[in-house]
Parts: C-alpha cells; sequence; structure tokens
C-alpha cells in the first residue's frame, strides 16, 4: 500500500483514537473523528473571541462576527464556491435539504410538475422531496440503478421530462459507497431546464467538490463528517437560484424591516439563517477544512481509495461474504456494505466489537435502496484519513473470526 506511509501517524492528530489504541474506527461514513485541531479552534472561540455575532455594537460581538463570517468565507473556498455569502449554514445535509425543499421547492414546484431523485438517496434527500410532491400535488420519481450499483443515466434521461422541476441526487452514497457522475446528471436536468440539487454529505468529505466548476445549482453538506463538529453544515446554492428562494424559517437575523403586517427579508446568507446562529460550529469546521488542505484532496482520495481497493481484494476471498455496489474501487468512495453468509449483519456488528472493530449494521438511512436490494440489512465499514491498511487487516481478521465463532454455536 502506497499511502500507508503518508497517512499512517494522522491517528496520533485524533485524541480519541490515540487515546484508544485498540480502536478499529470503521464508522466515518456516520460520523468522523476530530482531530485536536479542531478542538482546539472552538475552545479558543470561547476563550477569545465569544460573543453574540451581528448584534452588539461593541468590539468583542464584532470579534465572533468576523469570525463566524471568516469561517464561511473558508469553508467557501474549500468547497470552491467564488461566492462565500450563497453559502448558507444549517445543522447540516438535512436540515440543508429540507431549506432547499422548503425554500425553493415551495416556490417553484407546482401541482403536476415532477420532482426526480435516485433510489440510492439517504431519507435525508428522499422524504423532503417526497413530502414537498404530496403537499403540492407533484409526481415523486425515482430512478434506478445498474446491477453494479450506479445511477442508470438511461432511466434518468427518460424520467426528466418537461415537467421535471428538481433533480435531487447523492455525490456519494453513504450505503453502497457509489460515486456518481455529478456533471452527467446536471447536463441531463439543465437540458430540460429543471434545477440539479446535489446531497454532498458523502462527497464533501472526501472528494474534491469545486462548487463553481461542478455545474450543479446547490451542495449540501455536514460538518461532523469532514472532521469537524456535530450541529453544523450548509449548503451553497447558485446566487441565481438563491434570489429566487423565500425564507426558510423567520425570526431575528433574517429580517430587514418589521412592520404591523408584514416583513421584509434582510440579503443572503442571513435571510436563511434565523436566530443566533452557530459559531463554534463553524469556527470547528473551518479548523477541519484547514486541517484536509493541509493533507490535500487528491492525496485523501487516493489513500481511500487504495484502502478501498485493498478492503474489496480481502473481503472478495471471505466464503459467503457479499459486497454490494461498484465492483471497481474508482468508482466508489472509502465504503464497503456487505452481508455474510446467513449472519444477520446486526449479530456481524456485536462480534467485531467484541474486537473493537466499529463498523454500522442496518438500512443506512436508505430503506428505499435496501428494499430493491432484498435486504433488510447490511454491515458498512467506512474509511477516512486516520485509517490504514492494519485496520482492514483487523476488521478482515475480525470478520473471519465471527464466522467461526458463529457456525461453531449454530
Ligand atoms: N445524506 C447522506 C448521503 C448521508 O450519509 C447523511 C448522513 N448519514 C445525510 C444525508 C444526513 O446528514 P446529517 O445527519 O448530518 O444531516
Amino acid at each position: 500500500m502506497t499511502t500507508r506511509t503518508a497517512f499512517s501517524d494522522l491517528r496520533a492528530d485524533f485524541p480519541l483514537l490515540a487515546a484508544n489504541p485498540g480502536l478499529v474506527y470503521l464508522d466515518s461514513a456516520a460520523t468522523s473523528q476530530k482531530p485536536r485541531a479542531v478542538l482546539d479552534a472552538v475552545r479558543d472561540y470561547y476563550e477569545t473571541a465569544n460573543a453574540n455575532p451581528h448584534r452588539g455594537a461593541y468590539k468583542l460581538s464584532g470579534t465572533a462576527t468576523d469570525a463566524y463570517h471568516g469561517a464561511r468565507r473558508e469553508i467557501a473556498r474549500f468547497l470552491g464556491a467564488a461566492d462565500a455569502d450563497t453559502l448558507l449554514f444549517t445543522r447540516g445535509t438535512t436540515e440543508a435539504v429540507n431549506l432547499l425543499a422548503t425554500g425553493w421547492g415551495q416556490a417553484h414546484v407546482h401541482r403536476g410538475d415532477r420532482i426526480v431523485v435516485t433510489r440510492m438517496e439517504h431519507h435525508a434527500n428522499f422524504v423532503p422531496w417526497q413530502q414537498l410532491a404530496r403537499a403540492v400535488g407533484a409526481e415523486f420519481r425515482i430512478c434506478e440503478l445498474t446491477k453494479d450499483g450506479l445511477v442508470d443515466l438511461d432511466q434518468l434521461r427518460a424520467l426528466v421530462t418537461a415537467n421535471t422541476k428538481v433533480v435531487a441526487f447523492g455525490h456519494v452514497s453513504n450505503a453502497l459507497g457509489t460515486i456518481n457522475d455529478v456533471r452527467e446528471i446536471v447536463a441531463i436536468a439543465h437540458g430540460i431546464g429543471a434545477v440539479a440539487f446535489c446531497d454532498g454529505a458523502q462527497g464533501a468529505p472526501h472528494l474534491r467538490v469545486g462548487f463553481d466548476d461542478l455545474g450543479v445549482d446547490a451542495y449540501a453538506f455536514s460538518g461532523h463528517k469532514m472532521l469537524g463538529p456535530m450541529g453544523i453544515g450548509g449548503v451553497i446554492v447558485k446566487r441565481r437560484v438563491l434570489e429566487t428562494m423565500h425564507p426558510y424559517q423567520f425570526g431575528g437575523d433574517m429580517i430587514e424591516f418589521v412592520f404591523d403586517g408584514d416583513t421584509t427579508w434582510n440579503v443572503p446568507p442571513h435571510k436563511f439563517e434565523a436566530g443566533t446562529p452557530n459559531v463554534e460550529g463553524a469556527v470547528g469546521l473551518a479548523a477541519a477544512v484547514r486541517y484536509l488542505e493541509a493533507l490535500g484532496m487528491d492525496a485523501v482520495r487516493a489513500h481511500e481509495m487504495a484502502l478501498t481497493r485493498y478492503a474489496m481484494e480481502r473481503l472478495a476471498v471471505i466464503e459467503g461474504l457479499h459486497l454490494f455496489g461498484p465492483a471497481s474501487a474508482e468508482a466508489r468512495s472509502g465504503v464497503v456494505s456487505f452481508t455474510l453468509g446467513d449472519i444477520h449483519p446486526h449479530d456481524v456488528s456485536t462480534m467485531l466489537d467484541v474486537d473493537g472493530v466499529c463498523v454500522r449494521a442496518g438500512h443506512h438511512c436508505a430503506q428505499p435502496l435496501m428494499r430493491a436490494l432484498h435486504q433488510s440489512a447490511t454491515v458498512r465499514a467506512s474509511f477516512y484519513v486516520y485509517n490504514t491498511a492494519d485496520d482492514v487487516d483487523a476488521l478482515v481478521a475480525s470478520l473471519v473470526k465471527a464466522k467461526a465463532r458463529f457456525h461453531a454455536h449454530a
């Protein structure tokens, strides 16, 4: 493994991992561990700059305001968006998609229109669109996948008809690891004048995003999956789309003037950020993106692809193991999702935990996908910057042991 040396000492940067040498953390698709730099940035913010931003005329409030918007600029730059004021902070991807489905959807989607999603969507990028369709009387259509777990682009071309207003799709599937062809999906949506909204919860942590070049109209992300704190994330929205969106929540900060009978709105991003913002989260996420930038996103991708390829090779020789998703490591992010013979995924996960191996078992918030795969659950191991080939070896050894133990008792 060529990247093993470069990334092998990162564990020391992560206090939780450093304090638990035996822990094999393979659940970064659920949430990532946090480097000391992020924890320090949050502490430093509270020790040196804490005040409610925007509201005070005093200097400290200005310091907090600068910290908040400085973080916005850094995160926007990391994601390749030149216009930082089009990055709206939210609690994460879930709130970002709800913001789009409400703020954009209620303004643009009407009875008889069509909304298209894909079969691999996380519930966060499925249910808000399904419910919008139900509320306004629009059609909700699901593009199926190929056998290899890729979006069936021919079917997508057929589904995206003249009445389609939005195509909502994930950059990377959390359940299969599939990396979608964003440019092609955007081209299909734009071909008939629909917008293309991308759930980047599993994209932003692992791939160079380049928002301004990607063509998507909106890109949502979660800070906690990319080394940042929980409770912060956001969505970047193209300026011309943003200008047509209604506010999502009402309250302080998002207003211009409030009269007895009506209210006018502040400019973006404020218009979409009602109430006291999560400044510590934004500051922590900015520290996380600095950490990722120092590693280099191309190196992060190369490291994860090498680990994934190695994991796929090693898992392939375990008898009875069935791997879901793309056949090549190039077509997937650092996710391997599988079943192990007739052992229930929850039992696999519990047995692995005995060896300190943390994997996820379940439907991965993708019940429509699981139903199509005829599975109630899979086991998912997911990799990030601090994982090494040793972690893959530990996973494989523990799986082999679990199989032997299960069959000894069966
Ligand atoms: N989309 C995808 C693809 C995800 O993996 C997740 C998190 N599992 C989400 C959306 C939701 O993200 P959050 O819970 O951070 O809002």
